[in-house]
């Protein structure tokens, strides 16, 4: 059984993707190609933004944002202590300050509670000035966008949509990558639209961040790439890659994203009476699935049924074992706000097989390795 079934997808996809990345390597136009840009107006038209500027991968997409908003040292960006590293490691690299807040237990994305304490703390401080909330759509699922939206307006913060696991989430009928003032996402293979390799985008509907975000991607060019006007970075999305995406887009809308959910569904009827807590989705939320991550009682139950499961070769993973103020490298960050929501949920989570290919039988089979060890 696989984690995520790559190999299953490239065999149902293969005649289409290899007729369009041979039509690439025919014409060697390799960086910049027609389907970079084909890719991009139907990447926007999805998600029902303006513009979509692809770029290298998912962590230059957030890096580009705090560009393109001049976030420097000195100044606060919040972020959610329980993520993958990159939401956070991009603030670090601005030189600002991450401050990391804590997240809801039933849905695992940032609290709104914990977001308002940290800032208010932050400013009672004095010390950095709260530029920018960076909310992560943690395992396919969106954020809380109506109350974190409330929060940054009060605050006047700019709102990042970190969507790198969010594609294809909706909140009625609003698409993830189209809730912050600017939405990124990534590309890279495992992610719910994954390329060959590595890959990302930013979505906003502000025509001038925008044009300085397509300036930044290729070395702060002007008029052209030699006429430089600012310092960017070279980071741009291969046109091997935008052919390979335009044929799982294709996919993706036309029944990836459904089978994923239909699997949700069928993991919390064959799971939900085995005593553990399977995902929450909200009311009127649609997740995109890049995770099916459940919640054991304990620490020591969690890692019994990682083992119970490798013993039936079924793969399973922690997505996290550590908060990000857990981390190394952010041991000397100060804290601003309580994260035991994080502590707690790096204990019990783990995630389990979850992909548009997967069978009804594994599922079962999954589900009788819980019913033996839970009930
Ligand atoms: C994967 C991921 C990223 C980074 O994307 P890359 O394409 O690997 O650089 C950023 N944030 C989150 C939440 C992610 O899961």
């Amino acid at each position: 059984m696989e984690f995520r079934d790559l190999k299953q997808q490239y065999n149902t996809l293969r005649a289409e993707i290899d007729m369009a990345v041979n039509k690439v390597f025919s014409n060697t136009d390799f960086i910049s190609g027609k389907e970079v840009s084909e890719l991009e107006q139907q990447l926007a038209d999805y998600v029902g933004v303006k513009h979509c500027i692809s770029c290298a991968n998912g962590t230059d997409a957030l890096l580009l944002a705090l560009m393109v908003w001049g976030i420097k040292p000195g100044d606060a960006v919040f972020v959610p202590d329980f993520t993958f590293f990159a939401s956070a490691e991009v603030i670090a690299a601005t030189g600002a300050t991450p401050v990391f807040v804590d997240v809801m237990e039933e849905t695992f994305n940032i609290s709104p509670e914990s977001l308002t304490d940290a800032i208010e703390n932050v400013l009672r401080e004095g010390k950095w000035k709260p530029r920018a909330i960076i909310a992560v759509d943690l395992f396919g699922l969106p954020a809380d966008y109506e109350k974190i939206r409330t929060i940054a307006q009060t605050y006047h913060l700019l709102l990042l949509e970190d969507a790198a696991q969010g594609f294809g989430g909706m909140i009625g009928g609003k698409k993830a990558c189209s809730f912050g003032d600017i939405g990124t996402t990534s590309f890279f293979p495992a992610k719910p639209l994954g390329c060959y390799g590595d890959g990302g985008a930013v979505f906003t509907d502000n025509d001038e961040w925008a044009a300085c975000i397509r300036s930044l991607c290729v070395h702060g060019k002007g008029k052209d790439k030699y006429d430089n006007i600012r310092i960017g970075m070279n980071s741009r999305l291969d046109t091997v890659q935008a052919a390979i995406l335009k044929v799982k887009l294709k996919a993706f809308r036309q029944y990836e994203l459904e089978r994923v959910n239909a699997a949700a569904k069928q993991y919390e009827e064959l799971l939900g009476k085995t005593g553990c807590r399977v995902p929450a989705v909200p009311n009127d939320f649609c997740s995109g699935w890049a995770q099916y991550t459940v919640v054991l009682q304990s620490e020591e139950l969690r890692d019994r049924m990682q083992i119970r499961l490798k013993e039936k070769e079924i793969p399973s993973l922690v997505y996290y074992k550590k908060g990000m103020h857990e981390q190394e490298v952010f041991r000397e960050v100060r804290q601003y706000t309580g994260l035991v929501q994080t502590e707690n949920l790096c204990k019990t989570v783990l995630s389990l097989p979850m992909h548009p290919y997967l069978k009804r039988e594994e599922q079962e089979r999954i589900s009788e390795v819980f019913r033996k060890e839970l009930c």
